[in-house]
């Protein structure tokens, strides 16, 4: 059993299984079983199934708030949000089973159709920043392709994956073609990259365990999503409108503690408005409001775990802080977002991912070299640019190295539109039209005419 703890207090909220070997590859074979059926349920049906697991998903979104709020600390705006990200990725890939269509190649003496096969079990390993969303990403195209799941949520978050789970059954999914297997990485989430009928993995979380995954995938050529960290860059350029870039700073960088792989935690200026921005931006920091995730005008809440707060605290300690916001609470692991200067693109904080309410500002000359600063980096998943030069705007967008941008908006993430990295922030694409396709194979068929 593990204990489950609410960050916001350090109180223990349950406890849950801890799955073991034999658990895990009796679910996997469970799962396998379960394929068999799954991938002939006429699209039709699968698509009717998914859509009333959506509706479900809509009747209990308060519920799913609430418990995300409890167990990961996320302010109860955000919850809402993310269940409701659940309920619409649902509705989306819904629409995907009648639509899966292959195509027809004229080729002589027969016909050569395509097919997109789904794979099998698919195996999704969920980090604990975005519990929700980050699951729905992988089991609603799954699922809607024709492949079962099993899914191992953090250790540190199981609650609203294991409530998914039960609401999968109640929206009339059968029996094991949606797993929950709350267990450690390295045991049920080690399985699922070694266990031959686990065709697919799709991770999200820590670069270093990503590539590990990637690694032991090799063996069996089993396909892999990943989804790795990030250290995107908010480039706020002179000829911009400051005021609206500042206003919306802190929320790229603090929204979820920080706890976001898209979180735009490399703030780069344009020198010559340097000091103006940051004036205008102390206020709107200061001013964020790190509240009991439990308020409705709370924008900020705590780290998910006190390890995570020591990590985070420990690229603050000795650092040129230029101004913080509060966050004074006895009990959890708050910590009060903070804006450092870096004194080059060599600071341990400029360069690598602390996952915490934590931003780190630089001021660039040119265009040239603001380009030069956002790409010198191994991670490439987000990034803003903020500009009213239209030709910039589109120079910066093809020259940053990033699998998503924003231009003056820091929003990266629509269920209808692709998620991913570029470099060592990923492999593969979620979300989106595309999604789809990576949770199949194409098949080729030929069919003679014969004489
Ligand atoms: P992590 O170790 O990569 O964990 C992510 C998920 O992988 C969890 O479900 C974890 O299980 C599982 N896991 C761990 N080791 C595994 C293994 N050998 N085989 C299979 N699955 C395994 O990430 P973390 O420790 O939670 O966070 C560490 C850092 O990673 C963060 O500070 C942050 O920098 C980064 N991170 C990035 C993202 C992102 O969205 N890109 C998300 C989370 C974290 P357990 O729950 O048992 O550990
Ligand atoms: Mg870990």
């Amino acid at each position: 059993m593990t204990e489950v703890i609410n960050p916001s207090t350090g109180e223990v909220l349950t406890t849950v299984p801890s799955l073991g070997l034999a658990e895990t590859d009796a679910a996997i074979e469970r799962a396998q079983k379960a394929f068999g059926k799954w991938r002939e349920v006429a699209p039709g049906d699968r698509a009717r199934l998914l859509r009333r697991f959506a509706a479900v998903v809509e009747d209990h979104i308060e519920e799913l708030a609430l418990l995300e709020v409890r167990n990961a600390g996320h302010t109860i705006g955000n919850a809402r949000w993310e269940a409701g990200n659940v309920r619409d990725v649902l509705n989306y890939y819904a629409g995907a089973p009648e639509r899966l269509s292959g195509r027809q190649i004229p080729v002589p003496g027969g016909i050569d159709i395509t097919f997109h096969e789904p794979l099998g079990v698919v195996g999704i390993i969920v980090p604990w920043n975005f519990p929700m969303p980050i699951a729905a990403w992988g089991f609603g195209p799954a699922l809607a392709a024709g492949n079962t799941v099993v899914l191992k949520p953090a250790e540190l978050t199981p609650l609203t994956a294991i409530r998914l789970g039960e609401l999968a059954l109640e929206a009339g999914l059968p029996e094991d073609v949606f797993q929950v297997l709350p267990g450690k990485g390295s045991v049920v989430g080690q399985r699922f990259v070694t266990h031959p009928a686990v065709r697919k993995v799709c991770f999200t979380g820590s670069t270093p365990v990503g590539k590990s995954i990637m690694a032991g995938c090799a063996d069996q050529v089993k396909r892999v999503t990943l989804e790795l960290g990030g250290k995107s860059a908010n480039i706020v350029f002179a000829d911009a409108d400051l005021a609206a870039a500042a206003a919306a700073a802190p929320g790229a960088v603090f929204d979820n503690a920080g706890q976001d792989c898209c979180a735009r935690s490399r703030l780069l200026v344009e020198a010559s408005v340097y000091d103006k921005f940051l004036a205008l931006l102390e206020p709107a920091v200061t001013q964020f409001r790190v509240l009991d995730p439990s308020s409705e005008m709370s924008e900020m809440g705590p780290l998910i775990s006190s390890g995570q707060r020591d990590v985070v605290a420990s690229y603050v300690d000795g650092a040129d802080v230029a101004f913080r916001g509060s966050a004074d609470f006895k009990d959890g692991w708050w910590f009060p977002p903070t804006v450092l200067l870096a004194g080059s693109a060599d600071d341990a904080h400029w360069r690598e991912e602390i996952f915490g309410p934590v931003v780190s500002v630089l001021p660039f000359r040119d265009e040239a070299e603001a380009i030069q600063l956002a790409n010198d980096t191994e991670y490439g998943l987000s990034g803003s640019v903020w500009t009213r030069d239209v030709g910039r705007a589109l120079r910066m967008s093809r020259a940053v190295e990033t699998g998503a941008l924003s231009v003056n908006s820091n929003s990266s993430v629509r269920y209808w539109t692709p998620f991913g990295g570029m470099k060592q922030s990923g492999l593969g694409r979620e979300l989106g039209p595309d999604a789809l396709l990576s949770f199949t194979d194409v098949k080729n068929v030929f069919i003679s005419m014969g004489a």
